[in-house]
């Protein structure tokens, strides 16, 4: 059987192009005991994917180049050489940006797709949710009596932020870039919302909108963002480091902002997380997942291309803002 998949070409310098990609046919193996074959449904569309093309190792090795490329998907079982699966099983993997892959069946994971649309899984209900969740229990540990600033509120994980915030009992001000957004952001329960890129003084609109400052702040941009978020904090206010998407096509050295000192001055607690290292919380974040989606509080928004050809155009277009919730290829 053949299998199609997106290949890096080469590790791009600022911002990736169409052509640094390539769709490329190849062979399927045949399957062995213990295997099983895959029909990958929907591709996981996320930025931490540029940190991949960089061609440096951080947290995770890069993609190799002409080689097949990683990412979260969720497919059927077409065919098991396996007891754990059987055919039409949904499951989930690392083998995305591909249509069809062979793998040991301990590599990929079996999803109910009776519970929630199996996407869901590459969502709300699966990493996108669990970093919002991490960054606000362990890092932030949020409570009713804080206001929390969300960046890239309308983004998959920003959007999971503000209702799981809101879920919490939280005051939430969201940013985000255009008007549809911004009221997109509030549909989903933010307490008030700015377009970034409407405003002179970002600071001085989150902290108008916060009707004063805020005590906590979950990171998803960086740079401009980052400087006014030291700005509006409010003594012993906490940072959950999450993204900083603003700088990750920029390879350009970039001045440390002249109002860092305001970490001491403010008493603030920054802190970085790979959500990863916080599987731990799966369980807590399942049980408070469900009830909050039983009571009606939160729901998972998503924005679809089709084909794995346009798999390259979804990835690029989460860094010009294309995506309203969880960007995803539908196979
Ligand atoms: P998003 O769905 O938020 O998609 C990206 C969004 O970022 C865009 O829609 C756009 O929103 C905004 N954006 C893009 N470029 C810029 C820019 N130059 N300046 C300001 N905003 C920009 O992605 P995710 O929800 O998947 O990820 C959000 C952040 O969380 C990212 O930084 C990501 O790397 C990080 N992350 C971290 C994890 C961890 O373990 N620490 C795990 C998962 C994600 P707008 O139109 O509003 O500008």
């Amino acid at each position: 059987m053949k299998s199609h998949q997106i290949q890096l070409t080469a590790y791009p310098k600022g911002e990736p192009g169409s052509d640094h990609f390539n769709l490329v046919e190849v062979d399927l193996p045949a399957l062995r005991d213990g295997e099983v074959l895959i029909a990958n449904r929907w591709l996981s569309v996320d930025p931490y994917m540029r940190g991949r093309m960089s061609g440096i190792k951080t947290y995770v090795d890069p993609f190799p180049l002409n080689g097949p490329m990683e990412g979260g998907a969720v497919g059927e079982v077409l065919e098991s050489r396996s007891d754990a699966f059987k055919k039409g099983d949904w499951v989930m993997s690392m083998q995305g940006w591909r249509d069809a892959y062979v793998a040991d069946a301990k590599l990929v994971q079996a999803i109910d797709a009776s519970i929630l649309p199996p996407q869901a899984y590459l969502g709300i209900a699966g990493l996108t949710g669990m970093t919002a969740y991490v960054g606000l229990k362990r890092q932030i540990e949020l409570t009713a009596a804080d206001t929390i600033w969300v960046s890239a509120g309308a983004g998959a994980v920003g959007s999971a932020a503000i209702q799981f915030s809101k879920a919490i009992g939280a005051k939430v001000v969201a940013t985000a870039g255009g008007a549809e957004k911004v009221a997109y952001c509030q549909s989903i329960g933010a307490d008030a919302a700015v377009d970034y890129k409407a405003v002179d003084n970002l600071a001085k609109a989150v902290r108008e909108a916060a009707g004063g400052g805020v005590n906590a702040y979950f990171e998803n941009v960086g740079g401009t963002h980052w400087t006014a978020a030291l700005e509006v904090l409010k003594p012993k206010g906490r940072i959950a480091v999450c993204g900083m998407i603003q700088r990750y096509n920029d390879s350009s050295a970039q001045p440390i902002p002249d109002n860092l000192t305001n970490i001491i001055a403010k008493s603030l607690r920054i802190e970085g997380f790979i959500v990863s290292d916080h599987m731990d919380l799966r369980k807590d974040f399942i049980t408070d997942l469900s009830n909050w989606m039983m009571a009606g509080k939160v729901s998972g928004e998503e924005t679809v291309r089709e084909g794995l050809a346009n798999m390259p155009n979804a990835f690029l277009g989460l860094f010009k803002g294309e995506n309203r919730g969880k960007m995803l290829v539908k196979l």
